[in-house]
């Protein structure tokens, strides 16, 4: 069945497919929004959303915008923007802030049930009624670390997991934010990215600036027991495993290193290759998947790499958790050379 959308609906969920109609209908392209300086302001609001998701904190609240299109286009470009950078801090920001953002909406004013249902619809969530079919349900939750989504804690009766409202909400925000996961880095020529130049500088170093504000200046002395083992494995140009790179390579990329400089981490191993190494790093960071970030403890254990395990280490789950504590414990003054990002963001674009 058809159903009609407004443009706000559009704005509260810019990821259906009609909101991509009401762009082309509208004659916006990515060509006509670069080359026209007239809609600059598209590509501004973009960046702002991208601040707007690196700056959001729990409890966050939307208010609908005066001007809903807007809304619908800055989502498409946030989407460009953070796929050009190709970082994966900056595309889990940007996911998760989309996933809050209409879990806001369907939470807080969302009446129309026949849109309600048209977006689970689209987003392949499949729901009879209240309840939705267990293997559909075993694929939406099992990044979902709480324990009330286990299966073994659900009603089930002929294959159908029973679930509230609230519920049903919940894992339509998981599921925004896997796609969007999924989805991103785009793969966009290096031809768009290049034009989108002075907006992509201004989209880093928001998303630096975020790094920074998470975990701080990068302390080899706070790292796990394991990273340190890899990393100390790593500059003395010892061999590592192909799980043990990986891990060091999204941890150091997860906690703010750049990429020349995780490449030189690897430089001195006897097999070192600067091409090899580089197209790896880069391989590793840029990957558009949750398996692309740091494993977990558990495992790091399967793969072997979990080595001079301590006392701290009961009380995390995720090298990364181990670090963020380390750090918060021994707090030091963060130093950052990044300028404001608002006069920055002036001036550039
Ligand atoms: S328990 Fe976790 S943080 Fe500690 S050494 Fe093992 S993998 Fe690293």
């Amino acid at each position: 069945m058809k159903i009609r959308l407004e443009l706000q609906d559009l704005a509260h969920y810019p990821f259906l497919k009609e909101a991509q109609e009401v762009i082309t209908a509208r004659g916006y392209s990515l060509r006509s929004i670069t080359t026209n300086p007239e809609n600059r302001v598209y590509l501004d609001a973009a960046v702002d959303r991208i601040r707007d998701a690196a700056q959001s904190k729990k409890g966050r609240v939307w208010t609908d915008s005066d001007d809903p299109f807007l809304d619908i286009l800055s989502y498409g470009l946030a989407r460009i923007l953070v796929s050009c950078i190709r970082n994966r801090s900056g595309i889990a920001t940007l996911a998760r802030y989309e996933a809050e953002r209409a879990f806001f909406f369907l939470q807080t004013i969302e009446k129309n049930d026949a849109l309600r249902r048209h977006i689970f619809r689209e987003l392949d969530m499949p729901l009879l009624g209240s309840s939705m079919s267990y293997t559909r349900y075993i694929e939406i939750t099992q990044t979902l670390r709480e324990d009330t989504f286990r299966l073994v804690n659900r009603d089930l009766s002929e294959g159908q997991v029973f679930l509230s409202e609230e519920e049903k909400d919940l894992l339509l925000r998981e599921r925004i934010r896997t796609l969007l996961l999924d989805q991103l880095p785009l793969d966009l020529p290096e031809s768009v990215c290049d034009t989108l130049s002075a907006h992509i500088r201004v989209v880093q170093s928001i998303i630096a600036e975020r790094t920074v504000e998470e975990y701080g200046d990068i302390e080899e002395s706070r790292f796990p027991p394991c990273i340190h083992a890899l990393f100390e494995a790593a500059v003395t140009g010892k061999y590592l495993t192909h799980s043990g790179r990986f891990a060091l390579t999204t941890f150091l990329h997860t906690i703010g290193m750049d990429v020349t400089e995780i490449i030189s981490t690897f430089s001195q191993g006897s097999d070192f290759n600067i091409e090899v190494t580089s197209y790896q790093v880069n391989h590793i960071i840029s990957q558009g998947s949750d398996g692309y970030t740091t494993p977990s403890c558990a495992t790091m254990m399967t793969h072997g790499i979990c080595s001079g395990k301590n006392a701290k280490c009961k009380l995390v789950s995720h090298p990364l958790s181990y670090y963020r504590k380390e750090k918060k414990a021994n707090k030091k003054p963060v130093k950052t050379n990044i300028p404001d990002q608002k006069n920055e963001g002036k001036e550039e674009i």
